[in-house]
């Protein structure tokens, strides 16, 4: 079978198959390095996703995974961080993660000046995380290929699996998916080893995450916006609005500037879809902002869904 896109959704989808003793191909238009996926801060936490009920559920599962995986972080790149997730009330989380997170608590006000909740949750190293589920399928008998799909009965295998993004919009074609754009700079780290999200009362969001040797400062959420090109005015109000939650970042050197476009849909499409000469084509995107999160538990259910053909 051919899973079509080598972004987080593809490439843990194509493990989670190969590994379950299909033979697979991935497909991608573009190396790990031009995806959205790497860009990606990278915090477990179901933002920006819809369906809600199934997004946790996805999520949760995801979550075991990134546990086991952060026992190794050096070779996954997936690390269990404590930091402040601003503007929630530890109910708001027992709502749906009762038991499964440990250690939330409301936290303190030397924590964060408002009301929010203290986790201990996965941080995932985009850039070292993506490279380790290529080589994990690669082990499981995979292969990855640099080839773009124009059209999806074009591709010759008895199943397709599309995990595309934002490209779906072109392939499938699905004009309900549209990218939301999102801008970080990279900063030397001055000695910060929280993360922190906070959401301010005009609609912003700041966050920082500390990755290894770096501290992301995000972000941004621009409904319809296409440009990969950094925008200097924004990156300053990034610098800005995180230097306010910590100072010490104010002085810090910029390393570097990432734009990434979110997959974003009104909902995940994850389905199974006979094509007109009768082949099966599973579609798993639309992940939004929180495809990291989510992905080993839509994998999973793709790769369910794929058995069933
Ligand atoms: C700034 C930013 C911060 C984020 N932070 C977080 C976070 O903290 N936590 C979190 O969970 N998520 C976060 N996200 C969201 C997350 O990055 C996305 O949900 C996720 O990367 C989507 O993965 P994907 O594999 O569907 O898409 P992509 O990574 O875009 O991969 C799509 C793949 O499909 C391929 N493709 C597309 N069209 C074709 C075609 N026609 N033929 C062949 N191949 C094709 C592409 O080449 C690529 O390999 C963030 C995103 C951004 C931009």
């Amino acid at each position: 079978m051919v899973v079509v896109g080598g972004g987080v959704i593809g490439l843990t989808t194509a493990v989670v198959l190969a590994e379950r003793g299909r033979r697979v191909r991935v497909w991608t238009r573009d190396p790990v390095e031009r995806t959205t996926s790497v860009v990606a801060g990278a915090l477990w936490w179901p933002y920006r996703i819809a369906p809600v009920a199934s997004a946790r559920q996805w999520a949760l599962r995801s979550l075991d995974v990134y546990e086991e995986l952060a026992l190794r972080p050096d070779e996954t790149g997936v690390r269990m961080v404590e930091g402040v997730q601003g503007e929630t009330e530890p109910d708001e989380v027992g709502e749906w993660a009762a038991g499964r997170l440990p250690g939330v608590r409301a936290s303190s006000a030397d924590e964060y000046a408002g009301s929010g909740v203290w986790a201990r949750l996965p941080l995932i190293d985009m850039p070292v995380h993506l490279p380790w589920l290529r080589e994990r399928l690669l082990r499981a008998g995979g292969t990855v290929e640099e080839r773009p799909v124009a059209a999806l009965p074009e591709v010759a295998a008895p199943v397709v699996v599309n995990c595309t993004g934002l490209g779906a919009r072109d392939l499938v074609p699905d004009p309900s998916v549209w990218p939301v754009r999102g801008q970080l700079v990279v900063v030397e780290n001055p000695g910060i080893d929280t993360w922190v999200v906070s959401s301010a009362p005009d609609g912003t969001t700041a966050y920082l995450f500390p990755q290894p040797g770096r501290l992301v400062l995000g972000g941004t959420a621009d409904d319809n916006a296409w440009s990969l090109e950094p925008d200097p005015e924004v990156a300053e109000a990034i610098v800005r609005r995180c230097a306010a939650l910590r100072p010490e970042i104010a002085g810090a050197r910029v390393l570097e500037h990432r734009v990434g476009l979110r997959p974003a849909r009104p909902t995940v499409r994850l389905e199974r879809e006979v094509l007109p000469d009768g082949r099966v084509c599973v579609h798993n995107y639309g992940h939004g902002g929180a495809g990291v999160t989510v992905a080993w538990g839509c994998a999973e259910e793709a790769a369910a869904l794929a058995a069933s053909s």
